[in-house]
C-alpha cells in the first residue's frame, strides 16, 4: 500500500475544492456494490479540475503512486482488499460544454451539411448526455439511455447497446495525456473495435468527448429513450446490483454469449452471494452479500464450464480492479 504520508505529500499545496477521503469504501461507488477501501478517493469540483488534476497526476507519477480513474463505476469489480493509491472520481467533471467552438459548425454550415455536434465532459452520466442532447433536438445518443456509467467510461469501453457502439457517433476526444498535456484526438475508425478503444492501451484521462449528431425532434428522441429504459427494466437490468454483461460477445461463437451460458444450464449458478441471474445467462448479479472474490470466482467457474463443454474461451467484459 502507498500509505497516508505519501498521499498527503501528493496533495500538499495544491489548490483543491471537492470531496476527498482516505479509506473510502469502493462499494459505495460501484454499481456492483462491492469493493474495499480506496486509500485515497478524490472527487475534484469542476472549478478546480483543470488546474488540480494535471498537478495531482504529475505528483503521483513522481511519487510512484498508482491512480485509478473512476467514471460511474458501472463496469468494474473493485477488490475486497481495496484499491491502492488514488481513485480519481470524475463525477463532478460533468455537463455539456457550451459554445460554438465545441458545438461544431455554425448554423449556416449546419444547414448546408446537416452536421451537428455536442460535447460533454467525461463525468456526465451517459443517460444524462442523451437527455441533454435531446433537449436541444439533437439525436444520436438515444441508445445510451438507461445505461449506467459516464461518458468517459463509455468512450473508454466503446460501450455498445441496441446495435450501436459509441464509436459510431464519436468525432473527437479531448484527453489529458500521460505527460500532462491536453490533446485532441480525432476519431479514427481503425482505432476502435467491439468494446475496444485506443484509450485502453494508454495512460490517459479522457476529459471530454465530441459527438456527431443529427437534428431530430425532442419528442421523437424521448420516446426512443423511454423505450430503451423500459426494455432494460423488463430485462431485469436494475433488479440487483451488477455491471451489466459479464462476458463479451464474439461473432466467432455463432450465438450471443448469454445464450451459450443459458444452453449449458448455468443460469442461477452461484458462488457465495454472487449468482448468474436466473433469468439471463450473461448477467452476473450481487444477490446482496457478494464479495468481489465471489464475483471473480464465479466468472472463473463459468469460463471453465464453457471451455470444458464447448472449447470456447469467454472473455470477461467486467474489469477487475485492485486484484
Ligand atoms: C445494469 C447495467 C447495464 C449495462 N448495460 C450495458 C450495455 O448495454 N452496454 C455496455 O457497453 N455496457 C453496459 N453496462 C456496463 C457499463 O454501463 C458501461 O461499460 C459504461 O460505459 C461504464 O462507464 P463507467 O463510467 O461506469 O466506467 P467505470 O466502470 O467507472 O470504468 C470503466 C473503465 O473506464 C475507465 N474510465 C472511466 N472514465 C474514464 C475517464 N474519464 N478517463 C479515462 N478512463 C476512464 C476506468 O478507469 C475503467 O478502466 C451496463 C452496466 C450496468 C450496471
Amino acid at each position: 500500500m502507498t500509505g497516508k504520508a505519501a498521499l498527503r505529500e501528493a496533495l500538499e499545496g495544491l489548490a483543491f475544492s471537492g470531496d476527498c477521503r482516505f479509506d473510502e469504501a469502493m462499494a459505495a461507488h460501484t454499481t456492483f456494490k462491492v469493493g474495499g477501501p480506496a486509500e485515497l478517493w478524490i472527487q475534484p469540483d469542476a472549478a478546480c479540475f483543470l488546474s488540480f488534476t494535471p498537478a495531482l497526476l504529475g505528483r503521483a507519477k513522481a511519487l510512484g503512486i498508482p491512480v485509478f480513474i473512476l467514471g460511474g463505476g458501472a463496469n468494474i469489480v473493485a477488490a475486497d482488499r481495496g484499491i491502492e493509491g488514488i481513485v480519481l472520481d470524475m463525477g463532478r467533471w460533468a455537463g455539456m460544454l457550451p459554445g460554438p467552438e465545441v458545438l461544431g459548425p455554425g448554423p449556416a454550415e449546419r444547414e448546408e451539411t446537416g452536421r451537428v455536434f455536442a460535447a460533454f465532459r467525461s463525468g456526465t452520466p451517459a443517460d444524462q448526455a442523451a437527455c441533454l442532447a435531446a433537449s436541444l433536438d439533437l439525436g444520436g445518443l438515444e441508445f445510451l439511455a438507461g445505461m449506467p456509467g459516464s461518458i468517459g467510461g463509455s468512450v473508454w469501453m466503446n460501450a455498445r447497446c441496441y446495435e450501436k457502439s459509441v464509436s459510431a457517433v464519436l468525432e473527437e476526444t479531448e484527453i489529458l495525456d500521460g505527460d500532462g498535456a491536453v490533446r485532441r484526438v480525432p476519431f479514427r475508425a481503425a482505432d476502435f473495435g467491439y468494446k475496444k478503444s485506443p484509450f485502453q492501451d494508454r495512460d490517459v484521462l479522457i476529459l471530454s468527448a465530441l459527438f456527431r449528431l443529427e437534428s431530430r425532434p425532442e419528442a421523437e428522441l424521448r420516446a426512443v429513450m423511454e423505450a430503451h429504459r423500459k426494455d432494460r427494466e423488463a430485462k431485469g437490468h436494475y433488479r440487483f446490483p451488477s455491471a451489466g454483461s459479464a462476458f463479451k460477445n464474439n461473432r466467432a461463437f455463432g450465438k450471443p454469449t448469454g445464450q451459450i451460458i443459458d444452453e449449458l444450464g448455468l443460469r442461477g449458478l452461484r458462488r457465495g452471494g454472487a449468482s448468474i441471474a436466473p433469468w439471463h445467462g450473461n448477467l452476473l448479479i450481487n444477490t446482496g452479500r457478494a464479495t468481489a472474490a465471489d464475483i471473480r470466482a464465479l466468472t472463473g467457474d463459468v469460463r471453465e464450464k464453457v471451455f470444458a463443454a464447448l472449447g470456447i474461451r469467454l472473455e470477461c467484459e467486467i474489469l477487475f480492479v485492485g486484484f
